[in-house]
Formats: C-alpha cells, structure tokens, sequence
C-alpha cells in the first residue's frame, strides 16, 4: 500500500494531508464526521474550529504563536494560507470567518488529484502501511479503546487537568525557596523540582475567599463523564471546606523556609520543575475551572507570585492524549509500531495553531519517509521544534500535560540570559534565530 493514511481530517490531519500530498505522495483521509459526529463539532467540514474562531496572535516577532503563524505560512500551510483568505477585523489575532474557513479548506484538499477523503471511524491501529492519527481531543471512544490496548491505559489520559505554568523568572525567590518535601529525592535534580510559597493564615482565609467568589466556566454538556475520580479542580475542593486545600495540595509539611525560620507556615502552595530547562513550573495540585481573568488575580495572592507571568494557564477539559514523552519517538512514531505516526493534539500539544503545527510536521516527516527523503532532526530553536521536542522529550513524562507554544519551551539566547536586556530583545532574538533556523531545515525539501 503506497498510500498514507490519515485518521481524522481536523487541524492536523487537514495539514498533514495537504503537506504530503504536495511532496507527491497520494493520501486518504478517513475523517468519521459527518457519520460519527463528537460533542463539539457541527459541521461535516474538514479542520472545524470548534470552538473560538480565532488563531491568536499573529504578532511574529513577540508572541510564540505568531511565531509558529510565521514557521507555518514558510512551509505553505494550508490552515494559515486559508486563514488569511477568510480573515476578520481582530486587531493583532489571527480570526476568521469560521464555516468559510472550513469549506475552502475542505475544497482545496478536495480539488487536489492526489487526495480522497473517505468518511468512515477507524476504530483500529492497523498492522501495516503508512498512517498519521489525528484523532483529536475528541478521539472516538471505540479508537481510544485500541489506543490504550496498545499502549497501556495509563499512558492515553481522557481529561486534561492543567495546572497553571509560570515562568520561573518572574517568581520572587526572596520569599519562595526550593525544597522538596521531607528533602526527598536521589539526586540534586529531583531535590531542586520543587519551589515552595508560604501562607499565613490570614493570606489562607483570603485565599480561599477569593477561590470561592471567583468566576469560573461550566462544563460542556457530555464533557464531565468520569471527572470527578482523579482530580478536583482546586475551587470545588475550597467548596467542599475551607481547610481542604491545608489538608491536600497546600499543606505546609516536610518543608522548612529558610526566610523565616521561626515561623510555621500555614500553608504552602508548590510548584514543580515542568521542563529539563527548568524555565517553567506548574502549581500543583491547581487545576481550575476559574475564568482565565480570575486566576491571574487570585494566582497573585499568592506570596511570591505577585508578579508572575503564565505561560499558560489552568483548566479542566475533555481531551484524549498521549503520554508522548514515553510512546513517541522524535519523528512523531509510535516507538511500539512505528509505521504509525500521532499528530496534532493527542500528541499532547493545545490549540488550533500548535495542532495543524504538528500535522504539518508529520505530514512531511511520513511523506518523506515514503519517498526515501533523508530529512535531519527539525531545529529545536524554531518554534515548531521548540514544540516537538517539549511533547517527544523535554517534557517531564510523570506530569505530562497538554502544552501551548510558549517562549518558555525555547533554549536562551546566549548573551540574553539573566534579563540584562528587555524581554522584548530577548523574544526578538528567540524569533530571528527561529526563523533562520526553520527556513534552512525547509530547504532540505527543495
Ligand atoms: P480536531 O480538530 O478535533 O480533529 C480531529 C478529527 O478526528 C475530527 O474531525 C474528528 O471527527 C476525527 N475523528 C476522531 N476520532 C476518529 C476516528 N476514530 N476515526 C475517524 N475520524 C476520527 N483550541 C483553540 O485553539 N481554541 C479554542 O477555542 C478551542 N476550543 C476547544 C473547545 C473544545 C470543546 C475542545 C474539545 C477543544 C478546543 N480546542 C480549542 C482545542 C482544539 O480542539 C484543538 O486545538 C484542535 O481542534 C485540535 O486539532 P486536531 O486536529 O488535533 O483535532
């Protein structure tokens, strides 16, 4: 069979087909809408946004996903180009005209002679052949179901709860310290995971006032099934008593401040190392339904992150992905069969841009592959590769969770480091050497 297979024709199966298809290779997208349908779609449409209609910044020079805007429209992507044909007033973010957007890109794929679009649910991973699954978020059930036979079920995760990621740099070390709890930990890696906030028990009641008071969204209809087991969101928690949280992912045990070492904590809120750069590090235990606007205020209450800047926030969602820090190699192959690739955002990316990204991505990478194109590893300084490496191996694979492009995820400029100059030089210094790096990886296709 001299065809690749792409499962699910959203974001990054749409993407994916039309890179490969380009590189000369024929393609099939087995896409179950509209036949099998998913909560959040509506449509029968190849790459649905399903849900906000706009692809955030478009800002290339300093914005991480301006960026990847950026990276993708060099690699003639499908989803940017078709972006920029249907685009709306937004000020600096990319938005579109959503059912437009849709059917042009559907057209496109469509009109190419190399491309079929056959419209079944795959609910097995084949033995053989050439295939991307991009099932999505939204994986049928009966396909997740032969995913985690394959994998083991604890490696494919039906919800993400997200803990929010704050930038190391804007955390205030004069008041937080690094500990882990009771010193546990072999090495000096593990005992340096962990970063400690300190409350008193007015900050606490305050705190846990704010927690309840804040806004916080609701639940997709179809959405909650099976939530509740693992992991409450840090309100409801506060709901169910105020000490709760002292008693759970805020108690002050096996932790000594060196700031103050005559007074006792009331309670401590921690964050983990989230990266190997350990440029970012999530709250743990913080996975939130509160509205994004309410989580910077509240999330500032807490001593030391006063200042903090996110790189992405918390959340609750519906969304089936990979451990791929475990499962895949750095082409995106399932280690166990590699003639199957993951795409888009079951690898464990978040987003519509970063999930056509990874499509484009291993689009090309099995095209290639099928052509007997020696293609080198994608740089890890451009913002694709930032990504790709983050989800293949830079990630912590114990707390894997779903990942936005950000500027955390890149390697420092040197010279840049220590905010001796302005975030903005050093943004626009990640971004140059991006692109240079990512036009001369392109190159190699010509
Ligand atoms: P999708 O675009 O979902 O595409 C996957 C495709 O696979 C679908 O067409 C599906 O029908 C098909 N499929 C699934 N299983 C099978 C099967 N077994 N056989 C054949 N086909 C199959 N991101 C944002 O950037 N902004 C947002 O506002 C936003 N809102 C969201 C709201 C909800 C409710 C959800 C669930 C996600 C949201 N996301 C949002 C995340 C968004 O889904 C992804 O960013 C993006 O659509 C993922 O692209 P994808 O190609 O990986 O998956």
């Amino acid at each position: 069979d001299k065809k690749l297979h792409i499962v699910g024709g959203g974001m990054a199966g749409a993407e994916a087909a039309w890179q490969a298809a380009k590189m000369g290779v024929d393609v099939v997208i087995h896409e179950m809408r509209p036949k099998v349908e998913t909560f959040a779609h509506q449509t029968g449409n190849l790459a649905e946004m399903v849900c906000s209609n706009s692809f955030r910044s478009d800002d290339d020079e300093q914005n991480a996903v301006g960026l990847l805007h950026w990276e993708m429209r060099a690699a003639d992507g499908i989803i940017m180009n078709t972006a920029a044909e249907h685009r709306l007033p937004a000020g600096g973010a990319l938005a579109v005209d959503r059912d437009p957007f849709a059917e042009t890109v559907t057209a496109k794929l469509k009109s190419l002679p190399n491309v079929t679009v056959s419209y079944e649910e795959i609910t097995d991973l084949p033995e053989d052949g050439h295939w991307i699954f991009a099932t999505g978020p939204l994986t049928s059930p009966a396909l997740g179901e032969a995913i985690q036979a394959e994998t083991g079920a604890e490696r494919l995760a039906f919800f993400d709860a997200i803990a929010p990621i704050v930038y190391a740099d804007s955390i205030d070390m004069s008041q937080a310290w690094m500990q882990s709890r009771y010193d546990k930990g072999e090495t000096e890696e593990e005992r340096t995971a962990y970063l400690n906030c300190p409350m008193t028990k007015d900050q606490y009641e305050a705190f846990i006032d704010a927690l309840l008071a804040a806004d916080k969204t609701e639940f997709h209809e179809g959405e909650t099934a099976g939530y509740f087991d693992g992991c409450l969101p840090i309100e409801v928690m506060a709901e169910r008593g105020r000490e709760t949280l002292r008693h759970g992912p805020m108690k002050p045990v096996g932790l000594t401040n060196p700031h103050k070492l005559d007074e006792k904590a009331w309670a401590v809120v921690q964050l983990r190392r989230d990266n190997a750069l350990g440029t970012l590090f999530n709250i743990v235990g913080f996975q939130t339904k509160m509205k994004y606007g309410a989580q910077t205020e509240v999330f500032r209450m807490i001593p030391g992150l006063e200042n903090a800047q996110f790189a992405r926030l918390g959340g609750i969602h519906r969304n089936t992905f990979l451990n791929s820090p475990t499962l895949l190699d750095n082409q995106m192959r399932l280690k166990s069969k590699p003639h199957i690739r993951f795409a888009g955002q079951v690898t464990g990316v978040e987003g519509y841009v970063e999930s056509a990204a990874m499509g484009l991505l291993a689009g090309r990478m099995a095209a290639a592959e099928m052509l007997g194109k020696e293609i080198p590893d994608v740089p890890q300084d451009s913002a694709m590769g930032a990504l790709i490496h983050h989800i293949t191996g830079g990630a912590e694979a114990k707390t894997f969770q779903p990942m936005n492009v950000n500027f955390g995820l890149f390697r420092p400029v040197d010279g840049l480091k220590g905010g001796r100059r302005g975030r903005k030089d050093r943004y626009k210094a990640y971004t140059d050497r991006a692109k240079a790096e990512w036009s001369a990886w392109l190159a190699h296709f010509n």
